[in-house]
């Protein structure tokens, strides 16, 4: 016998018994997208390579171990894209979208690629959803794009679970002062310093503050931060966002540690995390990034975004409110004996024309009574419509209501669908 085939290591099906709950995030985040007038734009899979090894850095995890990079038919090396903010702005630039003086808010939901460890909260594909602006520097617009996320969370009865963490990456030359400093002061413990750390104390010293290793941290406890080296620009727009994010109600802490993965960050980085997933607690990971566009060959344009991992929101709405369930259906239509199924066909199309908003099963595959009468309960529906003969014969349909005490009773078809209408709606379907 041939071997079974499955999926691969940490890409996962969404089976039918799944899908109601990304329908319930998906359409929160469409909705709440429109109420701060983001517009969406979908970016392709693939990208060249070049495109993320120069915009997320040739020495971050992504780009050194975590791609899924291959060539294409003609040579050319093509890689799965990891993250969406390097496509927003790759098409920002191609399309012209970055003119002096324009604003761009975008939003995305994607799949992205990324060759990890699998684990509770970390697969190799999984789902983005994102937004970004271009062309507002300046901490307001961080203040939005941090309440945009805030208001989801409310939304979806997640407000208590998170708490914002915030820091600055200054500016990039600030940057690179700070990281002498930073590096002067490691070369000290150089021998407590682990394997990872060795190697970025050279390629990415500042990759080591978010060293998940306690023994890293013991280290990193009297490190100089970056906090105390910035100037005074770099200083009042951090303090400008702190003081924007004063008036919510919002659990702020700053945290000096905090330097994200990626190299585009200047200025301001943030992450929501929740004490509820372990380790994989960060929900929504984000900051401001004027430098890529010139980095990816466009003018120097203000940017600044967020990008959400949806599965760690679903686990985490399983976790605290259980995983929202949909009925598949509303109306199952049963046939009697002698019925043609092309009769049976026809009411359920005139139904879904007259209810576009109503799911419509109509039974398939012969059977019994009493056997169409347990898939229509298995399937959620409120109501079994039967189709006889002399319901047939009389222009009549007899509805019979599945989840509640009442007398089945034949009605005239003409005023079957309000009728319906009005039965599922007092019902709160
Ligand atoms: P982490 O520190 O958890 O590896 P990251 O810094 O690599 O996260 P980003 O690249 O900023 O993450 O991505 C933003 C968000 O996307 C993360 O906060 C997380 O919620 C989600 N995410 C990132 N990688 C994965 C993955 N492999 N599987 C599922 N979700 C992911
Ligand atoms: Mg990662």
């Amino acid at each position: 016998m041939a071997d079974t085939l499955k999926s691969l290591r940490g890409m996962h099906d969404v089976l039918p018994a799944q899908s109601a709950a990304w329908q319930y995030l998906e359409q929160h985040v469409r909705d709440l997208m429109q109420s701060y007038c983001f517009e969406e734009i979908r970016t392709p899979l693939l990208e060249q390579t070049a495109l993320f090894s120069r915009s997320i850095g040739d020495v971050t995890d992504i780009v050194e171990k975590e791609m899924y990079t291959f060539a294409d038919r003609n040579g050319e090396s093509i890689s799965l894209r990891p993250e969406n903010t390097a496509s927003c702005i790759r098409s920002a630039i191609e399309h012209g979208l970055l003119q002096p003086g324009q604003v761009s808010r975008l939003w995305y939901q994607g799949t992205m690629f990324r060759y990890e460890r699998p684990q509770k909260g970390r697969y190799r594909q999984f789902v983005q959803f994102g937004a970004e602006v271009y062309g507002i520097p300046g901490p307001q617009i961080e203040a939005e794009l941090i309440l945009l996320s805030a208001n989801l969370w409310r939304r979806l009865g997640l407000d208590r679970e998170m708490h914002l963490e915030i820091n600055t990456l200054g500016t990039a030359d600030e940057r690179t002062h700070y990281r002498e400093q930073l590096v002067a002061y490691l070369r000290d413990y150089s021998d407590a310093l682990d394997a990872d750390s060795q190697r970025r104390l050279e390629s990415n010293p500042l990759r080591i503050l978010d060293s998940k290793n306690p023994a890293m941290q013991a280290v990193l406890a009297e490190a100089p931060t970056l906090l105390d080296t910035i100037g005074d620009e770099s200083r009042e727009h951090f303090d400008g966002l702190q003081t924007l994010l004063r008036g919510f109600d919002i659990d702020v802490r700053v945290n000096t540690r905090l330097v994200r993965g990626l190299d585009y960050y200047s200025h301001t980085v943030f992450e929501w995390v929740t004490d509820r997933l372990g380790a994989q607690g960060t929900c929504c990971a984000g900051g401001r990034y004027d430098g890529l566009t010139e980095q990816l060959g466009g003018k120097l344009t203000p940017a600044v975004g967020w990008a959400i991992g949806a599965e760690r929101i679903l686990a985490l709405l399983e976790e605290t409110q259980g995983v929202p369930v949909r009925a598949v259906a509303d109306v199952y239509v049963v046939m009697g004996g002698g019925v043609a199924a092309e009769s049976g066909l026809q009411l359920a199309e005139e139904l879904r024309t007259q209810l576009p908003g109503a799911g419509v099963i109509c039974h398939a595959g012969g059977g019994s009574m009493k056997s169409q009468f347990k898939k229509a309960d298995k399937s959620g529906a409120q109501c079994a419509l039967v189709l006889g003969e002399q319901e047939l014969a009389d222009g009549t349909v007899t509805v019979k209501f599945l989840r509640q005490q009442s007398e089945q009773q034949t009605m005239a078809r003409a005023g079957l669908a309000q009728f319906i209408q009005s039965a599922i709606q007092t019902d709160g379907v």
